[in-house]
């Protein structure tokens, strides 16, 4: 067990209005950066984080891979030399974000090919979101595969990098899955509702990370506590975490809904 570091997951970094909380806007984010300089720990990869020495280290993480990372993120991190690590959902480069349930009509774009190449040419780690955003949990052998094998062959081949780490939609992973995701050839698996205290464990060779998800209505001293608070602080950071996670069940049960009883009911009634 490893300690002495901590990761931070954000979506996006957007000024436009959305229905969820996991957006924080561009001036929230400056003001996060201001504090992570303030705390001095040192900014690394996901893939370097938690082999921590004695000094602690953050690493910084955007899942989905949104255009507004490129636009609002990347400047500020890169003005400092800080790499951060993306979770792309390799299906989706430059398109609108239609896999996620549509609330009010609202679609934010993903980041394309050229501007995920720049930033692995900054350093930044790539990572997968998988190939459509699809919750692994329901899905058949041959289309588990799909979203772990063709989204990571797919990103190595269009950026030129290896990606080693893998970030489930919905922030969930099965045993099964975790199996599989090692024999894709993972070697970090990054998740979102998981308890902090447990610290990074050790699977099948492959190493499981907890994230702390920044809010959009954290302030700064909510960010500092997840980042460096201590066993207290975390463990209350877990329990409100917990709490969140039941509203992303709710989306993994409209997506089984959309995807998996819709359609199977409108085969029964075309019969
Ligand atoms: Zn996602």
């Amino acid at each position: 067990m490893k300690r002495g570091f901590s990761v931070l997951a954000y979506h996006m970094v957007e000024p436009r209005f959305d229905f969820g909380i996991t957006r924080v806007t561009p001036a929230q984010f400056r003001r996060h950066v201001r504090l992570f300089e303030d705390l001095g720990w040192p900014l690394v990869r996901l893939d370097a984080v938690w082999k921590a020495d004695d000094q602690p280290r953050l690493a910084v993480t955007f899942d989905d891979a949104y255009l507004s990372i490129y636009e609002h993120a990347l400047p500020l991190l890169a003005e400092r030399n800080w790499p951060a690590t993306v979770f792309v959902v390799a299906g989706y480069t430059g398109r609108l974000n239609t896999w996620d349930v549509n609330l009010g009509g609202l679609r934010f774009p993903h980041a394309d090919w050229p501007q995920l190449r720049e930033m692995a040419a900054l350093g930044w780690q790539i990572g997968s979101h998988g190939y459509s955003h699809r919750y692994l949990g329901f899905l058949s052998g041959s289309e588990l595969r799909r979203e772990l094998e063709d989204s990571k062959a797919l990103l190595e081949d269009r950026l030129g990098v290896r990606v080693t780490a893998f970030a489930p939609p919905y922030g969930r992973i099965s045993r099964r899955v975790l199996e599989a995701a090692a024999e894709a050839g993972y070697t970090e698996i990054a998740l979102l509702y998981a308890s902090q205290a447990r610290s990074v464990f050790l699977q099948d060779g492959v190493a499981v990370i907890p994230r702390r998800t920044v809010y959009l209505l954290d302030a700064v001293t909510i960010v500092r506590g997840k980042i460096a608070g201590g066993a207290l602080v975390q463990r209350f950071f877990d329990l409100t975490q917990a709490v969140v996670g039941l509203g992303s069940r709710g989306s993994i049960l409209v997506q089984l809904f959309q995807t998996k009883v819709w359609p199977a009911v409108r085969r029964m009634f075309a019969q």
